[in-house]
């Protein structure tokens, strides 16, 4: 028995399905997880001393690669000046400053633990703002696990097959209303029947929970338009995508201008942190300011701060990583396309920039319903063939491939040849 089905069989005893968070027990994919020890760049090594090129890089932050030097010695200097003050800092000033400059919407923004305390805040914010109480979603959409959010999500939730949680009261999902991605239809009746009762839509502007699906030309804009014409407000869920896709996130990219935006793991660069903002007028009605409450004793600390102001200053200071990613991104993509062309293999490749997927159908997917039409056993033989070969992807169809600043287009290279072996046999 290897040291990880080892730690495995323990930490089933000790914790729920053995783990911290669903996805990670490996499930949909039938095999069981690795128990890691150490990472560093584009690699991660299991307590068995395994090596894997990783593509999760922790579901998002570590866009610079694992345990870049200057972030962890920044983590290192902070941490000798205390761990905690649940007091104000001059680190919280310059992270908040960093991502105004960064993401013009942004004008005032409050730093939380996680991306589901950021979303959760959002949604209070909105309904506090709006006075009303209804919030629309897309299906097949992530964005985290506060009760309001569990209806039709997407990640570990479609991983999983279950479409809602147990323990969300009628009342709390009632008020969620959901909606087909790229369909602006279905946006448009869901405002009709519920006139002026609608505080938020909020979408991942590219979603990166049910594998990664573009939008399509004109959906972004149309809904933008949509919002502001029923009053209510549009969130931006950048927990992905914001300073992935570049400094300014997928607004930046796709030209819109949310009232708010989430954002969480990336601006920690591996630590614990969140944050929600936007429009000044709207974020001054959060405590002490204003009169919607919320508040965290971690909230902003201080070395959580030191590793993310260090990872946005060096996305800041470096343009050209994102223009490396873009074309890392591609080379995968377009290596892909290749390999499904030339054995006629039914699947097809999406994403954007270092976000990519393959998926199991061989149909464009544009929503959810043509996400969960792709083959999960045939990504599972693909996954597992991939992991024994050191290629670390995503236990799951549904989540999104991960490239950093640390991979090389000979790690994309290695990792196309291994999945030609496995893909021409599907
Ligand atoms: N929103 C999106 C778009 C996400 O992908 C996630 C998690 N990956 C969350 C919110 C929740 O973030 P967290 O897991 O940090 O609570």
């Amino acid at each position: 028995m290897t040291r990880s089905e080892e730690l495995f069989l323990q930490a089933q005893t000790l914790m729920p399905g053995g783990v911290n968070s669903p996805v990670r027990a490996f499930q949909s994919v039938g095999s069981s997880p690795r128990f890691i020890g150490r990472a560093k760049g584009s690699r991660i090594y299991d307590v068995d001393g395994n090596e894997y090129l990783d593509y999760i890089g922790s579901w998002g932050p570590l866009i610079l690669g694992h345990a870049r030097p200057e972030v962890v010695q920044a983590v290192a200097r902070s941490a000798e000046n205390g761990l905690s003050f649940g007091a104000a800092t001059g680190a919280e000033v310059t992270m908040a400053e960093l991502i105004c400059e960064l993401v013009p919407s942004v004008e005032m923004v409050r730093l939380v633990n996680s991306g589901t305390e950021a979303v959760m805040s959002a949604l209070r914010l909105a309904r506090g703002y709006t006075g009303r109480d209804k919030i629309i979603k897309f299906a097949g959409c992530y964005h985290g696990h506060s009760d309001a959010m569990l209806v039709k999500a997407g990640s570990g939730v479609m991983t999983a097959g279950v479409p809602d949680s147990l323990g969300v009261p009628a009342g709390c999902a009632n008020d969620t209303l959901t909606a087909v991605y790229n369909d602006l239809e279905s946006v448009v009746s869901l405002f009709e029947q519920n006139k002026g009762q609608v505080a938020a839509v909020i979408l991942e502007l590219v979603p990166a929970n049910m594998g990664v699906v573009l939008p399509r030309e004109g959906f972004l804009p149309g809904l933008q338009k949509l919002c502001r014409d029923n009053g209510a407000l549009m969130i931006a869920d950048e927990v992905i995508t914001g300073f992935r896709l570049g400094t300014g996130g997928a607004q930046e990219h796709y030209g819109i201008v949310p009232d708010l935006t989430t954002f969480g793991k990336i601006i920690g660069g591996g630590l614990p942190v969140g944050a929600y903002g936007g429009r000044k007028e709207v974020m001054e009605m959060i405590a002490p300011s204003g009169a919607v409450y919320q508040a965290g004793t971690l909230s902003g600390n201080p070395v959580a701060m030191a590793a993310g102001i260090t990872q946005l200053t060096i996305l800041k200071e470096n343009p050209r990583i994102y223009f490396d990613l873009e074309a890392l991104g591609q080379r995968l993509r377009e290596g892909l396309k290749t390999i499904i062309e030339a054995h006629g293999v039914n699947a097809s490749v999406t994403g954007i920039g270092s976000l990519s997927c393959l998926f199991f159908s061989g149909k464009e997917v544009r929503n959810d319903t043509e996400a969960r039409q792709s083959d999960t056993e045939r990504y599972r033989t693909y996954f597992n063939f991939m992991l024994s070969r050191g290629i670390y992807f995503a236990p799951s169809q549904f989540e999104a491939v991960f490239i950093s600043a640390a991979h090389t287009p000979e790690d994309i290279d290695d990792t196309l040849a291994c999945a030609e072996e496995v893909l021409k046999k599907s």
